[in-house]
């Protein structure tokens, strides 16, 4: 069985996927204690992913198609959107190339240094709508996430319109168990409720926080949709916004490190 079809029809049963994910992040752990978040971490993260969940086939094809994967840890100018603190990561061709981003200026200062103080310490951030608390975590997993666009391009299912198709959501959430098609870290924005839990914290007509530029405001829910959500601001005006960029407020809101103190 080829690559590109083991995955069409069979989904990966949870407990293997779940043993697998463990084994995953780990390694992980091991390579960042023992370096920093450099190039060669990243590829061998890759390359064990591929031993693990594509029995070492999807690198040879990656290699056979586009030549050797570069990894780079900087946000090329052209995909930075509103900040270069938004990409976690991407994958990329370049002059003939294919280029493996992940952004190491936010992955640097993500849960460390390891003994900040208690107000200071981060609770989580999403990658792939579950909250992972740690920074091994969200290197494993972002990388997890970019791997399904190399395995996108290299069985051209990779559409330039809908880079996130139903194909992306199928790998993603079987393999990796993410339940969501984007990644969602961004530094500051962070959760101890996933995605699923969330939705349902969240309701029309509640006074909720907005993560806008770098902080919270407060907002009303004027109406519930699935992963976005229509809500007013104190001016008024009405805005779409991914219901990973709020929080309810109360007793499991998340203790904020910005300057809107709800419950802190
Ligand atoms: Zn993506």
């Amino acid at each position: 069985m080829t690559l590109c079809s083991l995955f069409s029809g069979t989904l990966l049963n949870p407990k293997q996927r779940d043993a697998r994910l463990t084994k995953l992040i780990s390694t992980v752990e091991t390579l960042l204690d023992q370096n920093p978040l450099n190039k060669k971490v990243i590829y061998d993260t890759i390359r064990y992913i591929d031993q693990l969940w594509f029995r070492g086939q999807l690198l040879p094809l990656v290699n056979n198609k586009y030549g050797p994967i570069r990894v780079t840890l900087r946000v090329p100018l052209n995909i930075q959107n509103y900040s270069p603190q938004a990409v976690a990561g991407a994958v990329f061709i370049k002059k003939g190339g294919i280029y493996f981003m992940l952004n190491r200026q936010l992955f640097d200062t993500l849960f460390l240094p390891e003994n900040k103080p208690q107000e200071l310490k981060e609770n989580g951030y999403h990658v792939g709508g579950v909250v992972r608390t740690t920074r091994a975590e969200c290197v494993a997993h972002v990388i997890c996430h970019e791997v399904v666009h190399l395995l996108m391009m290299v069985c051209d299912k990779d559409e330039i319109e809908d880079q996130h198709n139903l194909f992306f959501k199928n790998i993603s959430f079987a393999c990796f168990g993410h339940t969501t098609e984007k990644h969602g870290l961004v530094q500051g924005l962070l959760h101890t409720m996933s995605l699923q839990e969330l939705k349902l914290h969240i309701s029309a007509g509640q006074d909720v926080l907005r993560f806008l530029n770098g902080r919270w405001v407060l907002v009303k829910v004027t109406k519930k949709g699935g992963s976005h959500t229509t809500v007013e601001d104190q001016e008024g005006n009405v805005h779409r916004v991914h219901i990973g960029f709020l929080k309810p407020i109360g007793p499991r809101a998340i203790k904020n490190q910005g300057d809107f103190a709800c419950d802190a």
